[in-house]
């Protein structure tokens, strides 16, 4: 592959810690070992789009000065993603808490710290008008995602993952190119009434809430260009104005571990879209990436490499 990408985003060192049950209020339990990985969903797709093979991937994003800034941008340079644009705060390195019962079901908190000084510097303002795709998420500030957005150059791609959930200016949708959303997404983000309302969803006035993933992609292209929602093991539905929705497959696979899929899919969007593939081919590899994503344990280190893509993509 080639172009550039430049991924706009938060970097978090994931701990993660097994436990029997979620813990009451003020109970302390006993855990397992604890685990310690780099994750934050800007990093992990920098690390998706660098491991796609070719295109000049870059991070904007910002660490601390702590032992867990040297993780971040060890596993980030190791892929091959260029940090030059990464900066220093006097915050600690943005921290995920994880644990996770028995049953598979985990609890999280987010310490976002250096992540919530995340802007668009100098350095950066020079780099992205060199970007064939800006790909950016909302764990940073929002004015920091428009920054970059704005600072493109015409023809050059802004694609948005609204993850997590949050409400966006009309200034950013503006500016978005395509939206890259999981379905508890697409309902939060969904304008109500117009498509959804003319589809006959249940309420009046329309509501996300029963909605189809087509209805919905339908209620977002009012608002942005292009969207893709992302299906879990179903693949992906991927619909642009004018033309009809249309639905990629996921390759059946075993899932041990869905952490990081959604990231490793829109990495993987965003480096085959900077080679200048079309949106369904990039989602058809975005969408192999993300199953075998699956296949493996932790964020980062489940990130396939380009050729074991393109082999399950075949
Ligand atoms: P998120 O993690 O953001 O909720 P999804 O669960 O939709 O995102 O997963 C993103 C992509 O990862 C999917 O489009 C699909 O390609 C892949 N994926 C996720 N879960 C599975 C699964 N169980 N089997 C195969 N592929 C999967």
């Amino acid at each position: 592959m080639t172009g550039t990408v430049v991924v706009v985003g938060s970097a978090n060192v994931d701990l993660v810690v097994d436990v029997p049950r979620h813990p009451g209020p003020g109970e302390t339990i006993l855990g397992g070992r604890l685990r310690r990985s780099p994750g934050g969903k800007g990093a992990n797709q920098a690390v998706a789009a660098a491991r796609a093979g070719g295109a000049d991937t870059w991070f904007l994003g910002a660490v601390g000065r702590d032992d867990a800034a040297e993780l971040l941008l060890e596993s980030l340079s190791g892929a091959g993603v260029r940090t030059d644009l990464v900066a220093r705060s006097d915050e600690a390195s943005g921290t995920a808490l994880i644990w996770v019962t028995d049953d598979g079901e985990n609890a999280i908190i987010v310490a976002p710290g250096a992540n919530a000084e995340v802007a668009v510097d100098d350095a950066a303002r020079a780099r992205l008008p060199g970007a064939d795709v800006v790909l950016a998420q909302l764990e940073i500030p929002l004015e920091t995602v428009l920054g970059a957005a704005r600072a493109r150059r015409d023809g050059a791609r802004f694609v948005l993952n609204a993850a997590p959930s949050r409400d966006l200016s009309p200034e950013v949708w503006d500016e978005i190119d395509l939206l890259v959303v999981n379905e508890h997404e697409a309902r939060d983000l969904a304008p109500a009434g117009g498509a959804l309302g003319a589809a006959g969803a249940t309420t009046a006035g329309g509501s996300a809430a029963a909605s189809t993933p087509a209805q919905l992609a339908r209620a977002l292209l009012e608002k942005v260009p292009a969207v893709v929602i992302t299906l879990g093991g179903d693949g992906a539905l991927v619909a642009e104005r004018g033309g009809e929705p249309e639905t990629v497959v996921a390759p059946p696979v075993t899932a041990v571990d869905t952490t990081g899929a959604g990231d490793t899919f829109c990495g993987v969007l965003a480096a085959a879209l900077a080679d200048g593939a079309t949106l369904v081919g990039a989602a058809r590899l975005a969408a192999a990436a993300g199953a075998l994503a699956v296949t493996r344990p932790g964020a980062q280190a489940a990130v396939p490499t380009a050729a074991e893509t393109a082999d399950l993509a075949r």
